[in-house]
């Protein structure tokens, strides 16, 4: 299945929010000499959520090859926060609960058929009491369980979404979680 080690970054860029916006790119200058270091140098994580992304990556610097961590929220306006949460707690966190992407090279062995898209609707499911964001006036919890099994949080769905992963679960409320691993 996924790796769960830090991923080169240009591989989640383009961020595309539910909302439309994009967010093509992401430098951040080098805390030694000021050069920029561009997505191409950083390895991490990015966890895209309704309203926000979360980012933790290890970035190195092409001058000077300083190794420094970057933690930061990019929201739909292109705004980067940066976040004082641990380097190493954020990056794990990220890893363990983030959709990773499949790289170019990695063959998919275990993509399964894509069920149809069948909602439950929320009254089915036991929420988390943790809530990560709003849509729609509704808060967004950051769990459900369903039929005895957790799901987080993954996406807000799409209109154009066709189909799901085969671990994934699609509330009415027209949010998308993920089967814990
Ligand atoms: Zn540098």
């Amino acid at each position: 299945m996924a790796k769960k080690s830090p991923i080169p970054l240009t591989l989640f860029f383009p961020i595309k929010f539910p909302g439309g916006n994009v967010v093509k790119r992401f430098a951040k200058p080098c805390v030694r000499c000021g050069e920029w270091v561009e997505l191409k140098h950083m390895e991490g994580i990015v966890k895209l959520r309704a309203d926000r992304a979360l980012l933790s990556a290890n970035a190195t610097c092409a001058s000077c090859g300083t190794r420094f961590p970057v933690d930061c929220m990019i929201t739909p306006d292109k705004q980067v926060i940066k976040l004082h949460i641990p380097h190493a707690f954020l990056m794990w966190y990220l890893l363990r609960t983030s959709h990773i992407p499949a790289t170019s090279a990695a063959s998919t062995p275990d993509a399964a058929p894509a069920p149809s898209l069948r909602p439950v609707a929320a009254r089915e499911v036991e929420m988390a009491i943790d809530v990560v964001g709003n849509y729609q006036g509704q808060s967004i919890p950051a769990a459900v369980s369903y039929k005895g099994i957790w799901y987080d949080f993954e996406r807000v769905a799409m209109k154009q979404e066709a189909a799901l992963a085969a671990d994934e679960l699609w509330l009415d409320s027209g949010l998308i979680f993920r089967r814990r691993a």
